[in-house]
């Protein structure tokens, strides 16, 4: 049975892996649980981007999340890793289960340029539902300089919500039709819409199916299903 991890792993795992490469996506969650949208997102950004390395990483406590009843970050984590093993260029990175929470996007970058050098470049992948709150994210305005932003569609919330978001949370940002991308009037800040595959799954839908008994065949990998009922997670049944 895969078991949860323990703390003191969390403290001895690498947080990146041996030779990253200098085009690292980051995709960040709470992954509760870990699911074959994301999944999908993470694989297509890959490809798009040209991606060497793609980090999951997961949210010890999102900050726009307080409050809500979050499954322990070591379940989180083991459910991430069973859904990335054996993927090239998929992985998971605990960091920030090592920070105080609330884990703050921002920090995170910062450790990964410490870590990472100015030569690699970032880039940060964020659903267009998640765009949507950019404003309230702390330093949003000095973490868009600091990656390249790529911002996927996330149904209800297209590609086309993009605009609106920009004109109110960057003003100081034009849309290059050369590039593709908006890019900041002043500094390196550069956000691109990347129209990726998305299926119709939600962490929250899928927690409400395990309760209800639903089978999750094609909506989390089988080992991911198998972690939920071995440790009865989201009030699932133990068979
Ligand atoms: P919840 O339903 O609990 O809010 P979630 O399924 O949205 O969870 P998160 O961990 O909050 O999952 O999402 C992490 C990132 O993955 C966000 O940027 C979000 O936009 C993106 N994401 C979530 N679900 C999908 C999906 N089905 N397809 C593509 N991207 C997704």
């Amino acid at each position: 049975m895969a078991r949860a991890r323990s703390e003191a792993e969390v403290e001895t795992r690498p947080d990146l892996p041996l030779k990253p490469g200098t085009r690292i996506g980051i995709l960040g969650g709470t992954f509760d649980p870990v699911h074959a949208g994301h999944l999908r997102v993470a694989r297509a950004a890959v490809e798009r981007l040209a991606l060497d390395t793609l980090l999951f990483i997961p949210a010890l406590l999102n900050p726009l999340k307080q409050g809500e009843a979050v499954t322990a970050f070591l379940h989180r984590l083991a459910m991430l890793d069973l859904a990335v093993a054996n993927q090239p260029g998929l992985f998971v990175s605990a960091m920030e289960g090592k920070r105080t929470p609330p884990s703050y996007t921002v920090d995170t970058v910062r450790e990964l340029r410490q870590r990472l050098g100015a030569r690699v470049e970032l880039f940060l992948l964020v659903g267009m539902d998640a765009f949507q709150e950019v404003e309230g994210w702390k330093d949003s305005a000095e973490l868009a300089q600091m990656v390249s932003l790529a911002v996927f569609p996330r149904p209800p919330y297209g590609l086309g919500d993009l605009a609106v978001v920009m004109q109110r949370a960057f003003p100081f940002y034009h849309y290059d039709i050369g590039q593709q991308a908006w890019l900041a009037a002043v500094g390196s800040g550069r956000i691109i819409p990347l129209d990726l595959p998305v299926l119709d799954l939600s962490a929250t839908r899928i927690r409400s199916q395990v309760r209800s008994g639903v089978d999750l065949t094609g909506q989390v990998p089988s080992g991911v299903a198998q972690y939920i009922v071995a440790h009865s997670l989201y009030g699932a049944a133990r068979p």
